[in-house]
């Protein structure tokens, strides 16, 4: 098989985890990424069973886990007075896997060869031919061109690439709702006894905290809001004022948070799409499925799709038909996902007190049985195997 190339628009979790997958089968690529310095931002996330099993199919499976912390919030759950409504059982529930963004990145990023990712390289235009796929993209320098046999578009939730080959194809949808998200400094508010997660609870309004590497603490709050785009003066201040007087250690964890760290995101998801495929160009992760973050299940997906799309091509010599299969195999899973976890928070963010209510009760009786039942739909996840890398061509840096 002569050289297979490949563009990844995007250098997200789902575009750095399609480059390690394709190298792994076979193909070269290249990383178009728009931001100048990738990586950079972010808070935490947390990571489920499948989503390891994938970054074992990629192969980095142990650099993964190195960056990660277990977690026991997906099953410690309280109320804002402290009362547990769902507490961890261990050796009967599974820890979930918790790492800072920049951690993963950095991890993954190291396992592509200098000059794989370009930064500060915008997508903007694809056009396709019966023998490859021409990528128009922005850099500092003016524009430029790349060609290739195939284009992953793995640009996020506002995908250039789903733009430009499916203009018809609906906008993302605001959910009405809003998340602030913050990392403590290293030991500011953890417990001498150690630190392993919960999620709290309150009408119209969840907060939850996972454990990090050094101490760290990545914590989220989300709310019920109206309307996109609104802005607070300090955004810290704002989250204190909702969730400063609620159980500990909620309190030190807000003061053990730098202000100047604290992200906030407008929360939108995508309607499904008629196809993640056309032709030589394929959708991955948010740009194909985005979701809200309800069941921590958006990068877990995109490293799914990743390890489907590489396992797809190890042998394809027909692009076209290996990306048929993978959406025909991608796409209910990616759209059974994204509903759940829109549905969720139309119950778990309710501001009714009669939903609060009947929530937290049930929550309560019938504990980990509902909760294992819904994972158990998520979690069930055989990772297909990919082609071993070529010899000496090793996955680490050249
Ligand atoms: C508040 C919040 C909490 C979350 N928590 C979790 C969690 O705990 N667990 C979990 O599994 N998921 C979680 N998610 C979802 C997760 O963040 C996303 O699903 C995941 O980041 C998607 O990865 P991606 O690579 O597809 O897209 P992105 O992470 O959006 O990456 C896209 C990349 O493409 C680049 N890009 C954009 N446009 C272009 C262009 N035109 N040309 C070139 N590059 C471009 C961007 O700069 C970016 O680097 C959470 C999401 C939110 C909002």
């Amino acid at each position: 098989m002569g050289t297979r190339t490949a563009v990844i628009a995007g250098g997200g979790i789902g575009g750095l985890a399609a480059a390690i997958g394709l190298r792994r089968a076979g193909w070269t690529v290249t990383v178009l990424e728009r931001s100048a310095e990738p990586g950079e931002v972010g808070a935490g996330w947390s990571f489920a069973p499948n989503a390891v099993r994938a970054a074992d199919a990629l192969g980095v499976g142990e650099q993964f886990r190195a960056v990660s912390v277990p977690t026991e919030a997906g099953a410690t759950l309280r109320t804002p007075d402290g009362r547990y409504l769902m507490r961890f059982r261990p050796g009967r529930d599974t820890p979930l896997l918790a790492n800072h963004r920049a951690d993963l990145h950095r991890v993954l990023a190291a396992q592509l060869p200098d000059g794989v990712v370009q930064p500060a390289a915008e997508v903007a235009v694809v056009e396709q031919s019966g023998h490859g796929v021409t990528v128009g993209y922005r850099t500092p320098g003016g524009p430029a061109t790349a060609q290739a046999d195939l284009l992953v578009g793995a640009d996020g939730i506002r995908s250039a690439v789903r733009r430009a080959v499916w203009p018809d194809a609906p906008a993302p949808v605001f959910q009405r709702i809003l998340c602030w998200r913050g990392v403590t400094e290293p030991g500011a508010g953890w417990p001498a006894d150690g630190f392993t997660g919960f999620q709290t609870w309150g009408r119209g309004a969840r907060f939850g905290a996972h454990p990090l590497t050094r101490q760290r603490v990545f914590w989220f709050l989300t709310v019920r809001q109206g309307e996109p785009g609104l802005r607070y003066a300090d955004d810290l201040a704002e989250v204190r004022a909702r969730v400063g007087g609620w159980h500990d250690p909620i309190p030190d964890l807000l003061a053990g948070t730098p202000a100047a760290s604290v992200l906030r995101h407008d929360i939108f998801d995508l309607d499904p799409l008629p196809s993640y495929v056309d032709g030589r160009v394929a959708l991955l992760g948010d740009a194909a499925h985005a979701m809200t973050p309800f069941l921590a299940q958006g990068a877990c997906q995109a490293l799914e799709d990743a390890t489907v799309l590489a396992a797809g091509l190890a042998d394809a010599t027909d692009v076209p038909a290996a990306l048929a299969r993978y959406d025909h195999i991608r796409r209910p899973r990616g759209r059974m996902v994204a509903r759940m976890a829109r549905q969720d928070p139309k119950i778990s963010l309710s501001t009714s007190p009669v939903t609060y209510g009947l929530m937290t009760r049930l929550t309560h009786l019938a504990g980990g049985g509902v909760a294992a039942r819904k994972a158990a739909r998520l979690w069930d996840w055989t990772a297909p195997t990919i082609g071993e890398p070529t010899i000496g061509e090793p996955a680490g840096k050249s």
